[in-house]
């Protein structure tokens, strides 16, 4: 069937903000934008801005003018760095969008969105199909049961390919993929989209290539059967399904989890963006379908809120803004409301602050509000701040949401103030700009008194310098960053000491202490299973704490075991019986230590490289010469290697994997987990 049997029809209808809008949560759609870095999630947003008609222009990330990128240092590099959240209307829904950045070293923001989004739009670049961090985020969407939607963009670009993406998504990712919106073609060059579900078609160019709408519709049918007896009949009977069935039985299997909308688009060019916010008002869940949260134990382990008004309030806080004259932060609402002059209760603690601002969120502007309700996204500025992954709550109500999780730093880096009286002022400049990143941490070396930050990558902790030299300017250096080794123990292991004092006074102390290793990537921690007065166990499990964080036989932090108290027995008592004590425990964690074998761990990243296909000999070699797993090779033009390397033989790779390519190959790395350092750590 060719084209021409279709009708046009104008797809995008603008309303603006508020014009009859779909009052209360039904109306509300938040959704998160993910995918591989470059993919275009930014011009996506931008677009999204324009053709809803909140932003008169369209940002451009290549000029820097993109709102979203809103950091003088995203657009100085042409990158996401930080979540931005954006409030626009469409079609009466009003729609929370959130841009999150694609490069691997900032997960932690893509991580902390998902966690309070209800739905996601999964952006591939048509050329690139499935990448490998595009893997990452869709496993993360996995974890937290997030419907999701796809858009194949850049299909302007020579190469790019529906078929191939479609296909990816179900071979790679495992999504049952069902084309909705597909491109058309003339000449090889993109020329309109077809709305699969309505038969509707827009064209920018004329074309006569044949697009069988009948074949697509069929897949798109067989899919809805599932959800619907009726169709399935009519499918068989061969009888005509409106577009409106097809929409309700769709939105029932991509709420599911069990279909995923596929749609076609160029987002430079402004095609397919409003067919993209058509299907996200239609197939994706509103905060009423996306259901109640309920309590991960605390004060009221029975709390259940469902998302309406007349539910005690309760929210999440995912992200907070310090800044030097402001801070905020940005809360998901769940249940009930909050105006303006309420007190609520946060975290475990159940302290009281009152709320003295509320409002909308747009990218780096915020409109003001007196009152938000079930889930709404706002930012909220409290008479003391709030921190992360703070549960907020109406007081008397207490409920505790699932804490948000982040992964542990893999790099750390010496800062130095240049003046010594410089060094309160760097600290304090450097843990602000900590606040907002929990995967970002700034701490005391315990050895050498200096102050150290520790992130997820190179790039992270350069961007985190460039940041910190707007503030404080060249007051600080930041030190080459080197691995994050942590400390384990092979097996099992036991040690006891007896320590005695003298003289008058005279007293003993017996410590006995076993050390056995968890499974790999389970925290450290420590036990107490012995009896003894409560004041000596108190301050022997400090002693053991502490050796979690500084380390057993070298100054690393544990990970994966358990540091057991067996025993606690003699006399020892009074600050002198501390001293004792903790001499005994020394020794007894020393014997401890040793039989079980201390073992360096170092983190390892799996990673993957796309280059030119007559690239691939040096980079091969060279990869080699880094001491790698190679577990994938795919030929071709552009081709791609994949596996696993310890992180310590990856740091500079970016740069001199660009000088073997002509600048034109690419690399992700992702934590994978820690593998045994082979002693080079010293
Ligand atoms: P992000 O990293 O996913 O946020 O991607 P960006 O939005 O920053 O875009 C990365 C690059 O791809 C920029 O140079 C964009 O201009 C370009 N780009 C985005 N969408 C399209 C598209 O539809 N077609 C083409 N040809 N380029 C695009
Ligand atoms: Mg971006």
């Amino acid at each position: 069937m060719s084209t021409g049997g279709l009708f046009a029809y104008p797809w995008a209808v603008v309303t603006g903000d508020g014009q009859g809008e779909i009052s209360g949560a039904d109306g509300l759609r938040n959704v998160g934008v993910v995918a591989h870095i470059n993919a275009g999630k930014t011009t996506l947003t931008e677009r999204v801005l324009y053709t809803t008609g909140k932003q008169s222009f369209m940002g451009e990330v290549d000029d820097g003018t993109a709102t979203m990128d809103f950091l003088a240092e995203e657009q100085r590099r042409g990158i996401s760095i930080t979540a931005a959240v954006t409030r626009v209307g469409w079609q009466g829904y009003r729609v929370n969008v959130i841009d999150t950045p694609g490069h691997v070293d900032f997960t932690a923001e893509v991580e902390r969105c998902l966690r309070v989004m209800d739905g996601v739009v999964v952006v591939l670049d048509a050329v690139r199909g499935v990448e490998s961090q595009t893997e990452t985020v869709w496993r993360q969407a996995d974890a937290w049961d997030m419907p999701r939607l796809v858009l194949v963009n850049k299909m302007d670009r020579a190469g790019a390919d529906f078929e191939a993406s479609v296909d990816a998504v179900r071979e790679v990712l495992g999504g049952r993929a069902v084309p909705v919106v597909a491109p058309l073609f003339a000449d090889g060059e993109f020329a309109g989209l077809v709305d699969v579900v309505f038969g509707r078609v827009q064209r920018w160019r004329d074309s006569t290539d044949e697009f069988d709408l009948r074949a697509a519709r069929a897949a798109l049918l067989e899919a809805c059967a599932d959800f619907d007896e009726s169709i399935l009949r009519d499918f068989v009977d061969e009888r005509p399904v409106e577009g409106d069935r097809v929409v309700a039985a769709l939105r029932q299997g991509v709420m599911s989890g069990e279909v995923v909308p596929v749609l076609a688009g160029a987002a430079l060019h402004n095609r397919g963006v409003a067919p993209l916010l058509d299907a996200v008002c239609r197939y994706l869940p509103s905060p009423m379908d996306a259901g109640g949260v309920s309590s991960l134990g605390g004060e009221d382990p029975a709390a259940v809120r469902r998302p309406r008004r007349d539910d005690p309030f309760c929210g999440l806080v995912f992200k907070s803004h310090v800044e030097v004259d402001e801070s905020f932060s940005v809360a998901r609402l769940y249940s009930g409301s909050v105006s303006v002059g309420d007190a609520v209760a946060r975290g475990s603690s159940g302290d009281q602050v009152n709320v003295e601002s509320l409002w909308l969120v747009h990218a780096d502007h915020r409109e003001p509000l007196d009152e938000a309700g079930p889930g709404d996204v706002v930012a909220m500025k409290t008479t003391s701040d709030l921190r992360t992954g703070d549960t907020l709550y109406a007081p008397g109500h207490p409920i505790e949401l699932e804490p948000l999780r982040f992964p542990r730093p893999v790099l750390t880096a010496t800062l130095e103030p240049r003046l010594a009286q410089d060094r309160e002022a760097v600290e304090a400049a450097a843990r602000a700009l900590c606040a907002d990143d929990p995967t970002l941490i700034v701490s005391c070396d315990a050895d050498r008194g200096g102050l150290v930050v520790s992130g997820m990558g190179e790039l992270h902790l350069e961007v985190f310098g460039s940041r910190l030299s707007r503030r404080i300017g060249d007051r600080a250096r930041l030190g080459r960053p080197t691995v994050a080794y942590m400390e384990t123990v092979a097996r099992a292991g036991a040690g006891r000491a007896e320590c005695r004092r003298a003289g008058e006074g005279s007293m003993a102390s017996v410590v006995g202490v076993e050390v056995e290793p968890l499974s790999p990537g389970e925290e450290a921690r420590v036990e107490i299973s012995c009896e003894a007065q409560p004041g000596r166990c108190d301050a022997l499990a400090e002693g053991l704490e502490q050796r979690l964080r500084h380390g057993l036989a070298d100054p690393y932090p544990a990970m994966a075991l358990v540091l057991r108290l067996v025993e606690v027995a003699g006399d020892a008592a009074g600050d002198e019986g501390v001293i004792l004590d903790l001499e005994a425990l020394s020794v007894a964690c020393r014997k401890a230590v040793a039989a079980a074998g201390a073992q360096l761990l170092e983190p390892s990243m799996e990673f993957e490289v796309v280059c030119p296909g007559d690239g691939l000999s040096g980079v091969l070699a060279d990869l080699k010469s880094r001491v790698v797993e190679i577990n994938s090779v795919t030929g071709g033009d552009p081709c791609e290697v994949r596996g696993t390397v310890a992180l310590r033989a990856v740091l500079g790779y970016p740069t001199q994997l660009r000088s073997l390519t002509r600048g034109l190959g690419t690399v992700s790395l992702t934590p994978s987990g820690y593998i045994p350092a082979d002693g080079r750590a010293h």
